[in-house]
C-alpha cells in the first residue's frame, strides 16, 4: 500500500473542527492523511469517506495522545498504511474554563493529559521518526496573549506547547525539520462555541477587526502555508491567525 511519491500528514483530533478542516485541505494538497480520534468514530470515518471521494488518501485511526503507547501505535498505523509519517499535525486538544481559584484537580489535570502531555507524546514520537524534511506543526490559542480571566489552565499549557516548539525547532537542527505553531483565535467549533450564550458568542465575534469568528478553514489554510513548500524557512515560529485581534 505505501507509495513514495505520496507525502503523509498526519493530524490528531481531525474527526471534527478545526482538524477535520486540516485533514480535508492536506488531503487536497496531495497528502495522504491520517485522521486520528478518541472516540468519535463514526465522524472520523465521514472525514476518511470525504477524501476519498475527492481522489484522496486517507485512513482513520483510533487514538489518545495523552496514552505514549497508543500515540507509538498510531505512527505505526502510519507507517504500516502509508510509509511513515511526513508531515505532525499536533491539533487534538480540550477546553475547560474558570477562574485558576475555581479549578478542580480534573479540569487541570485532563488538560494537562491532553493539551500537554499528548503534544509532548506525539513530539517524542516524531523526534524518533519523521524523516528529514519533516514539518511539525502545533495548535496553540491566541489567548496565550490576550489572557483572558478563566483561560488560566488551558492557556498556560498552550503556552508551554509554544515554548516546546520553538525549543524542539533548534533540536531538530541538521534534519530540515520546521516545527511552528499556529495559534488560533476565536474559531467556530464545538470547542469554542459550547456552552457559551449567545450574546458572548456575538460579543467575542466582534473582537477582531475583522469583526467575525473564525472558521476552521481559515486556521487550515496557515496550517497547509507552514506544511507546503511556500512554507519552508518559516521555523521555530508562532504564527498568531485570528483576524488580527491581538
Ligand atoms: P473540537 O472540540 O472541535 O475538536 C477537538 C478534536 O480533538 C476532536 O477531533 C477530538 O476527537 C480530538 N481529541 C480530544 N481529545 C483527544 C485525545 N485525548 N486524543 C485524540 N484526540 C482527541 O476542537 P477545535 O477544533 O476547536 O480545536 C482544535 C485545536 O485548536 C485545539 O488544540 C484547540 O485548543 C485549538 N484552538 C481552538 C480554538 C477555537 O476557538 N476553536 C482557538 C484556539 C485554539 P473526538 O471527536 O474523537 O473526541
Amino acid at each position: 500500500m505505501t507509495d513514495p511519491t505520496h507525502k503523509t500528514a498526519l493530524v490528531t483530533g481531525a474527526s471534527r473542527g478545526i482538524g477535520a478542516a486540516i485533514a480535508a485541505r492536506l488531503a487536497r494538497e496531495g497528502f495522504d492523511v491520517v485522521v486520528n480520534y478518541a472516540g468519535s468514530e463514526d465522524a472520523a470515518a465521514g472525514v476518511v469517506r470525504k477524501i476519498e471521494a475527492q481522489g484522496g488518501r486517507a485512513m482513520s485511526a483510533k487514538a489518545d495522545v495523552s496514552d505514549a503507547s497508543d500515540v507509538k501505535r498510531l505512527f505505526d498505523c502510519a507507517e504500516t498504511k502509508f510509509g511513515g509519517v511526513d508531515v505532525l499535525v499536533n491539533n487534538a486538544g480540550i477546553m475547560k474554563l474558570a477562574k485558576i481559584g475555581d479549578s478542580d484537580d480534573d479540569l487541570f489535570d485532563t488538560q494537562v493529559a491532553v493539551n500537554l502531555k499528548g503534544t509532548f507524546n506525539t513530539l517524542r514520537e516524531a523526534s524518533a521518526r519523521l524523516p528529514d524534511g519533516g514539518r511539525i506543526i502545533n495548535l496553540s490559542t491566541s489567548v496565550v496573549g490576550l489572557k483572558l480571566e478563566t483561560y488560566g489552565v488551558y492557556a498556560g499549557l498552550k503556552a508551554a506547547v509554544e515554548t516546546m516548539t520553538s525549543i524542539m525547532a533548534k533540536e531538530m537542527r541538521g534534519r530540515n525539520i520546521t516545527v511552528n505553531a499556529v495559534a488560533p483565535g476565536p474559531t467556530a467549533t464545538a470547542l469554542f462555541l459550547d456552552g457559551k450564550p449567545e450574546d458572548l458568542v456575538q460579543k467575542m465575534s466582534k473582537m477582531p477587526p475583522l469583526e467575525r469568528l473564525g472558521t476552521p478553514e481559515d486556521i487550515a489554510n496557515v496550517v497547509a502555508f507552514l506544511a507546503g513548500p511556500d512554507g519552508g524557512w518559516i521555523n521555530g515560529q508562532i504564527l498568531r491567525a485570528n483576524g488580527g485581534l491581538l
